[in-house]
């Protein structure tokens, strides 16, 4: 019942013409899937130039972060009702690289959910521990926070709009993925979290995603496990091929 979602987030990587080339090549190597869903993320750049791209395809678009406000003296950031504009259907918040590099904390983060879900975005939520944070055996606990802080005051019937990407710190771009054991164990946890604060029907329809080195050769594996509903995928999902068989899971 829970459709898998597999997503791109492409970082600050892609001008608007390689990001063109990307999406051409999903397109023509994607075929019709309907049992999965799939989204890509690129810099806010491309957004507009990809739009109409991937209008009435399988493919959705997403952004990568968003600010909560709708409009205003906000220099540099990019609104919710702007994202729609564009086309987007899905929103990153609480990325790892937002959290450690921009210092952004799970109260901003809170803001940009419920702002996201306002304005008809699907927001992608990223928690996840660091290396010394699982070395202290505090990793559960670190992400149990990280999900009530973010999920504040959010209803159980928006629920349906809402993803969350378990995705270890450690994990992102190192090539150091998880093992399956290990994600399922932090997923079942999630849920069980999602449960106490949304009820158990609303978090058993919430969608799961596994990120942190998935790679072509990991994701079948990783995908079999039970509460693992998709991956959330960075360094692999900027180039077609390995982009596509990852989408193409079994
Ligand atoms: C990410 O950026 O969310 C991510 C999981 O990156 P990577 O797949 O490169 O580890």
């Amino acid at each position: 019942m829970r459709v898998p979602l597999i997503a791109g987030n492409w970082k600050m990587y892609k001008t608007v013409a390689e990001a063109v080339d990307l999406v051409d090549g999903l397109l023509a190597g994607l075929g019709n899937p309907s049992d999965r869903e799939i989204v890509v993320c690129p810099p806010f750049t491309a957004l507009h130039a990809l739009s109409p791209l991937l209008r009435g395809t399988e493919i959705h678009l997403g952004a990568q972060d968003v600010y909560p406000e709708v409009q205003g003296a906000f220099t540099g950031a990019i609104s919710p009702v702007m994202l729609r504009d564009l086309g987007c259907q899905y929103v990153i918040v609480g990325h790892s690289e937002r959290r450690q590099i921009f210092g952004e904390g799970d109260a901003l983060i809170n803001r940009k959910l419920h702002s996201a879900m306002t304005h008809g975005l699907r927001p992608i939520l990223c928690v996840g521990e660091t290396k010394p944070e699982r070395d202290s055996g505090r990793a559960e606990s670190v992400v149990v926070g990280q999900l009530r802080g973010c999920l504040e005051g959010v209803a159980a019937s928006a629920a349906a709009d809402l993803v969350v990407a378990y995705e270890p710190v450690w994990a992102i771009g190192t090539g150091d993925t998880a093992t399956p054991a290990d994600a399922q164990s932090m997923h079942a946890a999630i849920r069980q979290v999602l449960a106490e604060i949304l009820g158990s029907e609303a978090a058993s329809s919430i969608r799961l995603q596994y990120g942190g080195s998935v790679k072509p050769d990991n994701v079948d594996e990783l995908m079999a496990q039970p509460d693992i509903d998709g991956a959330l995928v960075g360094g692999a999902s900027l180039k077609a091929d390995s982009f596509l068989r990852i989408v193409q899971f079994r």
